[in-house]
């Protein structure tokens, strides 16, 4: 008991004047009010039952930024206790789709007016730089505003009917509560891309962030707050890595959570898929990709250039769309090698908080040990490094030198599996049909690039691409109009667009009968 109380109330404000402490020495004062050490669950700030908590870090310097309550299944089942009353017994699932538009709008003005302060936060605990913090803000908050329109426009059905006594109607109701599992790598816009999608459709939510990136996530829920979302309507678990685990399966497993959206690794989406088969759980996953960024003779060089830079080296690689394979076309591999050279070495590295930094840290330890490695794998089996190839330990210890390495074969991991680091992989072919081969020879299929001015290739290519979803001499293509998601082990379901709402809904066919 007394451990329970130290908890939830004793050692919540110690830790609270601490992280005072600790983030205001390394932010702006200014983003104190939407700096959280605790969890939010049923309308309160709260730690974990255990009185647990862990530490969250900068990894541009990997100083303590904070703490957050490291919360376990005991306090994951209140968040579901909190997230299903408030979807039935407060009558969440009956508030008018106008009502739901109103509370996202004013989420949506909050997040807004303070996006420089969540940029500043999320740039110290993911090390984005902070002009791509900024653009994550703009793309997530679009989400909010997105589905606070998409709200009142979730139509049913009026069915023509075979009997001329009956009338068929299909409408469309929110499925309950939804548990969201999100990744570090967008410590905002996944969370609002799922989360403001849910709540427009009439759910109820349980987030549980990235033990990575935990801060940013209070930062929204903070705003949500002030927005006025009725108790229970949102809820955020943090959890730390050994958690997690056990709070993912409970999620997927308690009869109480309706649906799950899970953005992460193939790894873990594989097996919470296979967690929500028992109780047959409607689930979203959006996994890792393979993209091939792919550049034909008749391409316009300059544009695949900016393309490529643009879609490899936001947030240093680590994004599950970030081309992942070059595939060069004979004719111009050579000058694309040397035009795309010319414009890494050009690039700035260091602390993403600095001005003019384009190059952060990679986000952890085991992601820094695993893009040396594969870098290392590609090499000891005869790859070319062209460029860069090593850590930078000058500037910290999760730097990586922008690299280049050619010559690559498909039994390299730069080949074969997701990077999420700042390294171009280059293939060189020769035929369109050897691209293709290429390109599709991978189970995964989340994004695909590729650029030539050839229209009859272009229409050819958009079709036989084996990608959800393809940037056509456009190196970036997330949008919150546009429908997100992937094929193959890349995922299930779409995100964003009119689509995204989709997930959070079921059909409901109402057959009237005995009509006179
Ligand atoms: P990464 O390896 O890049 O961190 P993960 O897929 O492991 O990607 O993490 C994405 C999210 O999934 C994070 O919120 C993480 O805590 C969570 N997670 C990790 N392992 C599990 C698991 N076994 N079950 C449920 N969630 C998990």
């Amino acid at each position: 008991m007394a451990t329970l109380l130290l908890g939830r109330f004793a050692l919540n404000r110690a830790v609270n004047l601490g992280l005072t402490r600790m983030i205001g020495n390394s932010l702006n004062r200014r983003t104190m009010h939407l700096h959280q050490n605790h969890a939010f669950i049923n309308g309160k700030w709260v730690g974990a039952r255990s009185g647990l908590t862990f530490d969250v870090t900068n990894p541009a310097n990997e100083q303590v930024l904070g703490t957050v309550p490291d919360m376990d299944i005991n306090d994951v089942n209140d968040a579901i206790d909190a997230a299903h009353n408030a979807f039935y017994d407060k009558k969440w699932h009956n508030s008018t789709a106008k009502d739901r538009a109103a509370l996202l709008k004013k989420w949506f003005q909050l997040l807004e007016k303070n996006r420089k302060e969540i940029a500043l936060i999320m740039t110290a605990e993911s090390g984005k730089p902070i002009a791509e913090s900024e653009g994550e803000i703009t793309y997530g908050n679009s989400f909010v505003e997105w589905f606070a329109e998409e709200a009142r426009r979730v139509y049913g059905e009026i069915v023509p009917t075979p009997q001329s006594n009956r009338q068929m109607m299909l409408v469309k109701q929110p499925i309950g509560v939804a548990g969201l599992i999100t990744p570090w790598n967008f410590p905002h816009a996944m969370i609002t891309r799922k989360a403001s999608a849910a709540i427009a459709a009439g759910c109820t939510v349980v987030i549980k962030p990235a033990e990575d990136t935990p801060l940013t996530a209070l930062a929204l829920t903070k705003l949500a707050e002030e927005a006025g979302f009725p108790k229970g309507v949102l809820n955020v678990v943090t959890s730390s890595r050994k958690n997690a685990a056990s709070v993912g399966k409970l999620l997927c497993q308690s009869e109480k959570v309706a649906a799950i959206s899970f953005t992460g690794s193939t790894e873990v989406g594989k097996l919470l898929y296979k967690q929500c088969a028992n109780g047959i759980k409607r689930i979203g996953l959006e996994l890792g990709g393979n993209a091939p960024f792919i550049v034909f003779k008749s391409a316009d060089l300059d544009k695949a250039v900016i393309g490529a830079m643009n879609s490899k080296f936001r947030n240093c690689g680590q994004t599950c769309i970030s081309a992942n394979r070059f595939l060069i076309q004979d004719e111009v591999h050579d000058e694309f090698i040397s035009r795309l050279t010319e414009k890494i070495k050009a690039l700035k590295i260091g602390d993403g908080s600095h001005d003019g930094v384009q190059i952060g840290p990679l986000i952890n330890h085991a992601q820094i040990n695993k893009v040396t490695q594969f870098v290392e794998d590609a090499k000891q089996k005869g790859a070319n490094v062209v460029l860069g190839g090593r850590q930078l330990s000058e500037h910290g210890a999760l730097y990586f030198e922008p690299t280049i390495v050619s010559h690559l074969r498909d039994d390299m991991k730069l080949y074969r599996e997701e990077i999420f680091g700042p390294v171009v992989s280059i293939i060189r072919f020769k035929t369109e049909e050897e691209a293709l081969q290429i390109a599709n020879a991978t189970q995964r299929g989340l994004a695909g690039y590729f650029y030539s001015n050839d229209l009859n290739q272009v229409f050819r290519i958009s079709k036989l691409l084996e990608t959800g979803m393809i940037g056509v001499n456009e190196g970036l293509i997330s949008a919150a109009e546009a429908a997100f998601g992937g094929i193959k082990e890349s995922g299930i379901g779409r995100e964003g667009s009119k689509y995204g709402i989709d997930e959070y809904v079921y059909i409901k066919y109402l057959c009237y009968g005995g009509l006179e």
